[in-house]
């Protein structure tokens, strides 16, 4: 009897499929078909194999919400005919498109692993081959015909991340994704070491695919000496609903009357304003400074310790899905997918 697990490949671009196109002379996407050519090698390793591919493979600076949406009908389509799946993908948007899937996929119960690389496929040096190897392995480890790793994830260099934790923060090195409020979930070496005590259990539950994003989602990064028009511009614009402050530190911001007037006007004509911080680990805690305390007065809302690209795809996720103003503020505090820490 054939008991190989099943991993389906779903290719949608980056430089692990790209080759050096001598005219141009760039980077450019090929299709599937010659990805093939250079990871013929998979034959060898005991996983079947299948592979999928967007019609055009697309660096992942074009990625849109309506490409998580396909990556979520193709993962519906075949969920039940795999044990797992890896996701080939650019890295500069890699984190975007793990925090989106993990939303998009409620009750997930198999393994999704994106991984990409910082060298192309058909360069003899290339860190591709490592990881795309490494992540076949993980998406089909099974233990007692249970997955080991059921959710969304990164593997990249030697660690597999949360997906909707992570962030690129190195665009040189092998080692470019961090997780800075979250441990990682597994560590490869000569061994793969999982740490089960962080990894979502699975619930045995039906999976639920959502299929709409509201993309009414503004960011803005605040900086000493910032114009309060760039301000005013975002959070006074008709076309968004939630706009998310990248705050310093634990959530502080200017006490200056005309900064927090202008964010005052906003939550008055209906915006929701969540305020994550820009550092690269820890939280926001409201009220814990005076420069915080004013926002909280004025009802501003805490996105804790979740990501830029969390709080970003999270934010698209709950207007495309919920109508409810005060139940998406309440959600956007709340942890949907391991996606925030729950703090007392
Ligand atoms: N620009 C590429 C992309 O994100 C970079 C990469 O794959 O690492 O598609």
């Amino acid at each position: 009897m054939d008991n190989k697990r099943k991993v389906l490949l779903i290719y949608t671009g980056g430089t692990i499929g790209m080759v050096y196109d001598q005219k141009l002379k760039t980077l450019v996407p090929i299709n599937f078909d010659q990805l093939n050519k250079y990871i013929s090698y998979l034959d060898r390793m005991p996983i079947d194999i299948a592979h999928v591919s967007f019609e055009t493979p697309i660096d992942s600076s074009n990625i849109l919400p309506k490409h998580w949406i396909e990556l979520a009908e193709i993962i519906e389509k075949n969920y039940n005919l795999f044990d797992g799946f890896v996701i080939l993908h650019g890295t500069d948007t890699m984190a975007y498109t793990a925090s989106a899937l993990s939303f998009l996929l409620e009750n997930l119960n198999k393994p999704i692993i994106l991984t990409g690389s910082q060298l192309p496929l058909d360069m003899i040096r290339t860190d591709g081959r490592e990881n795309l190897i490494a992540s076949l392995e993980i998406a089909s480890a099974y233990e007692n015909d249970k997955p080991i790793v059921p959710e969304v994830a990164i593997y990249f260099e030697d660690k597999l991340f949360r997906g909707n934790r992570t962030s690129k923060f190195n665009a040189e090195n092998f080692d470019a994704f961090y997780s800075g409020n979250y441990p990682i979930l597994a560590q490869v070496g000569v061994h793969i070491r999982y740490y089960p005590e962080y990894i979502n259990k699975p619930n045995n539950k039906q999976l639920k695919v959502y299929k709409n994003f509201d993309n009414s989602v503004g960011l803005v990064k605040i900086y000493p000496g910032m114009p309060i028009k760039n301000l005013s511009d975002i959070l006074c614009d008709n076309d968004l609903q939630i706009i998310i402050l990248e705050t310093f530190g634990s959530g502080n911001a200017p006490t200056y009357d005309d900064f927090l007037q202008t964010i005052k006007t906003a939550i008055k004509n209906g915006k929701i304003i969540l305020n994550i911080t820009q550092c690269k680990a820890g939280r926001v805690e409201l009220g814990r400074y005076e420069t915080s305390l004013s926002l909280e007065n004025i009802g501003v809302i805490s996105g804790n310790d979740i990501t830029t690209e969390s709080a970003i795809t999270k934010s698209m996720f709950l207007l495309g899905n919920i109508k409810d103003k005060n139940k998406i503020k309440e959600l956007l505090q709340t942890p949907l997918r391991g996606e925030m820490s729950k703090f007392d």
